[in-house]
């Protein structure tokens, strides 16, 4: 519970930073293009993880007008799968635990707009007050806008799960979302962003394709199917780190990247200290800080 906390904490605190600096000489971001974009809840009443309205439709717009390209799941899975042409740089939004903004106001505006997304669903969830009924999933399902993912059954850190109940999260919520949609359900979402080889295992067992972690970054050819980079946005995110991160500005990077390399690594969250190495050596002049033990296989 507290290494959880802690830890999140850790995952949310420099989107809180503000002010960074932009010195004139630095090194170029590494060139990959794929920008994965993670939301919750949408609206006017915006708090927590939740984002106004506006600065919503103000993010989707600073990527377009940088001719970034919208993209649903299933190019995504095309391109790091069989190497199918997406757009040079390309955008997907995801929005996670199915939350009745969901419906009132992105799908109307998925719609409006000619965009996709994908929504990730905690399957216990849907029905509950605030959240997505079955007949609102389907009538979204049906439009071509919108594609559906899982986000387990109950929304628990799949690392404290025995053997039985992870499989019953990971295969029970397919088959409960792959019913209500009628069609095959590839892709899922980390709750809470936590995530180790075990999960990984344990999601190839159960079918699925492609997962999404919190860890902020831009994806490329070589991407892991199962580590993609999300950026993670909620109304504490300044304009400024979001720029940065879509950008891939390593003064938003490096520091970032570092402290969470040695918060998971001490905290034995395998999954993520290997994802923070990676993602350290896209940035020259990082791996020399590097303790010499390298974290625990995933
Ligand atoms: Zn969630």
């Amino acid at each position: 519970m507290n290494i959880l906390r802690a830890s999140l904490a850790a995952l949310l605190a420099v989107f809180l930073l503000t002010g960074c600096e932009n010195p004139t000489s630095r090194p170029t971001p590494p060139n990959n293009k794929i920008i994965v974009l993670g939301y919750h809840g949408i609206g006017a009443d915006a708090a927590g993880y939740n984002l106004s309205t506006d600065k919503f439709k103000n993010q989707v717009s600073y990527l377009t007008a940088r001719g970034y390209q919208p993209i649903g799941i299933k190019e995504l899975y095309g391109y790091l799968y069989n190497k199918e042409k997406i757009p040079a740089k390309s955008f997907l939004l995801t929005f996670d635990d199915a939350l009745i903004s969901d419906y009132n106001l992105v799908f109307p505006y998925l719609v409006e707009k000619g965009l996709k997304a994908i929504f990730f669903v905690p399957t216990d969830h849907i029905g509950r007050k605030g959240n997505l009924t079955k007949k609102q999933i389907r009538e979204m399902n049906g439009h071509g806008c919108c594609d559906f993912g899982s986000h387990s059954r109950s929304h628990k850190n799949l690392y404290t799960l025995t053997a039985e109940t992870l499989a019953e999260e990971l295969g029970g919520s397919k088959e409960i979302l792959e019913e209500i949609t009628g069609e095959e359900v590839k892709a899922f979402a980390y709750p809470n962003g936590f995530f180790t080889g075990r999960s990984i295992a344990a999601l190839r067992d159960n079918n699925y394709k492609l997962a999404f972690t919190v860890m902020p970054g831009r994806n490329d050819f070589s991407a892991s199917p199962f580590e993609i980079r999300r950026i993670t946005l909620s109304e504490s995110v300044s304009d400024g780190n979001f720029k940065m991160m879509v950008d891939g500005d390593p003064d938003f990077y490096r520091p970032y990247y570092s402290e969470m390399y040695a918060k998971s690594t001490q905290n034995k969250l395998g999954g993520i200290a290997s994802l923070c190495e990676e993602e350290l050596r896209r940035y020259e002049g990082i791996t020399d800080s590097f303790p010499n033990n390298s974290p625990s296989p995933r």
